[in-house]
C-alpha cells in the first residue's frame, strides 16, 4: 500500500492519477489532495477518496471549501497549505502535478521530509533541477518522473551503468504544425494549436507542444533527472507517440519503451515502482498500430529546441528565464496579442537580455522568474 499526496488533483494529470488510484484499488491510498481553486471538484474528490487532508492554493476559496468538506477532513490553504500536505507524516509519495511555479517549494519540502517525489510539473526540474537533485541525494530520496518521456527513459535506464549511456533520445509528436511552412506558421491560431494529434492535455502544455517548448523543457528536465550534459540529450520527432523515448548505449544498442499513448502508464509506474500491477488500460496491439515513423526536428522552423539547449547549457537562472518568458508569451498568443512565431521571439529576446546567476538557492531563481515575466510582458 502506497500513501500518496496529490498536488494538482483537478488538472489533466490529477484526473488521470485518480483513474490510476481506482485501478490500484487497495494498493494506493490518496491521503492528501490539493487544487488551485476548483472548490466543486475538490469537494467531490474529497467525498469520493476520503483523504486525511486537502489544500486549496487560492486562499479566498478556503472558507467555502471548509464548510463543504465531509467531517474529519483537514483543510489547508495557500502555499503553506501545499507544503503542509507535502510533508504529511502519512505520505510515502508526493506527486506534484501543479502547473506553474507553485509546486517548487512543496517539492523541496517533500524531499526534506524524506518523501519519494513523483514529478509531473515541468517547472520543478527546469527551474531548480540542480537544487532539487542535490537535495534528493542529500536526503536519500527518489525522484520519479511522471512525464511519459522521462518515465520511458527511467525504465530504459533501470539496471544500467550510467557510464554506458551514449545519449537520451526524447521523442516528440511534433505537434499539429509539423508540416506547416515557416510562412504558414505566422498565421496559425490558438484554436489550431489546441487540436493536438495524439495527446489530450491541458491548454498551456498543448500550446507548448505546438511550439516544441514542451520538448525543450523536457530536454532540460532530462538533463537533471538523469545527470547528463545537455549535449547528450537529443530529440527525434515521432508523430505516432507510441515510442515514448529511447536510450542509446555506447555499443550502439538502443532501448525504447512503448505503449499506446495514455498518461496512466507513467503515473502508475511512478506509484508502483519498482514493481508493476495489472490495470484496466487496453493492451497495445502492434498489429493495429499505424507505421511508426521518425524524423529530425526542424530547428529552423521551431527554434524552441535551440533556445532550450542554450538555456540548459548555460544553466543557473537561464532555464527559469526561458520558462517564465514562455509562460507569459503563451497566454499572450492565446488572447491574440502576439502571433505564433512571436512566442519564440519573445522568449529569445528575454533570454538575450538576462544576466545569468549561478544559483545555489531558490531565491535568485524566483527573482529571475519574476524579472523574466516582467520583461516578457513588456514585449507582448
Ligand atoms: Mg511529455
Amino acid at each position: 500500500m502506497k500513501n500518496v499526496v496529490l498536488l494538482g488533483c483537478t488538472g489533466s494529470i490529477g484526473q488521470s492519477t485518480l483513474k490510476v488510484a481506482a485501478d490500484l484499488n487497495g494498493q494506493m491510498r490518496l491521503v492528501g489532495l490539493a487544487a488551485r481553486s476548483s472548490v466543486d471538484a475538490l469537494e467531490r474528490q474529497a467525498r469520493e477518496w476520503k483523504p486525511k487532508a486537502v489544500a486549496i492554493y487560492d486562499e479566498k476559496h478556503c472558507a467555502t471549501l471548509k464548510d463543504r468538506l465531509p467531517a474529519g477532513v483537514k483543510c489547508h490553504a495557500g502555499l503553506d497549505g501545499l507544503v503542509e500536505l507535502a510533508t504529511m507524516p502519512e505520505a510515502d509519495i508526493v506527486l506534484v502535478a501543479i502547473v506553474g511555479t507553485a509546486g517548487l517549494q512543496p517539492a523541496l519540502a517533500a524531499i526534506r521530509a524524506g518523501k519519494t517525489l513523483a514529478i509531473a510539473s515541468k517547472e520543478i526540474l527546469v527551474m531548480a533541477g540542480e537544487i532539487v537533485m542535490r537535495e534528493a541525494r542529500k536526503h536519500g530520496v527518489k525522484v520519479l518522473p511522471v512525464d511519459s518521456e522521462h518515465s520511458a527513459i527511467f525504465q530504459c535506464l533501470e539496471g544500467r551503468h550510467p557510464d554506458d549511456v551514449r545519449r537520451l533520445l526524447l521523442t516528440a509528436s511534433g505537434g499539429p504544425f509539423r508540416k506547416k511552412t515557416k510562412a504558414e506558421l505566422a498565421h496559425v491560431t490558438a484554436a489550431d494549436a489546441l487540436r493536438h494529434p495524439t495527446w489530450n492535455m491541458g491548454n498551456k502544455i498543448t500550446i507548448d507542444s505546438s511550439t516544441l517548448f514542451n520538448k525543450g523543457l523536457e530536454m532540460i528536465e532530462a538533463r537533471w533527472l538523469f545527470g547528463l550534459g545537455m549535449d547528450r540529450v537529443d530529440v527525434v520527432v515521432h508523430p505516432q507517440s507510441i515510442v515514448h523515448s529511447m536510450v542509446e548505449f555506447l555499443d550502439g544498442s538502443v532501448l525504447a519503451q512503448l505503449s499506446v499513448p495514455d498518461m496512466r502508464y507513467p503515473i502508475q509506474y511512478a506509484i508502483t515502482h519498482p514493481r508493476r500491477q495489472p490495470n484496466t488500460i487496453p493492451f497495445t496491439d502492434f498489429t493495429k498500430l499505424p507505421p511508426l515513423t521518425f524524423e529530425t526536428p526542424d530547428a529552423e522552423k521551431f527554434p524552441a529546441l535551440r533556445l532550450a539547449r542554450e538555456a540548459g547549457t548555460t544553466g543557473g537562472t537561464m532555464p527559469a528565464v526561458m520558462n517564465a518568458a514562455n509562460e507569459i508569451a503563451v497566454p499572450a498568443f492565446m488572447n491574440g496579442k502576439i502571433r505564433f512565431p512571436q512566442i519564440w521571439e519573445t522568449v529569445g529576446k528575454v533570454m538575450s537580455r538576462h544576466q545569468t546567476v549561478h544559483a545555489r538557492t531558490l531565491e535568485p531563481i524566483i527573482e529571475a522568474d519574476r524579472w523574466a515575466r516582467e520583461e516578457a510582458a513588456k514585449l507582448c
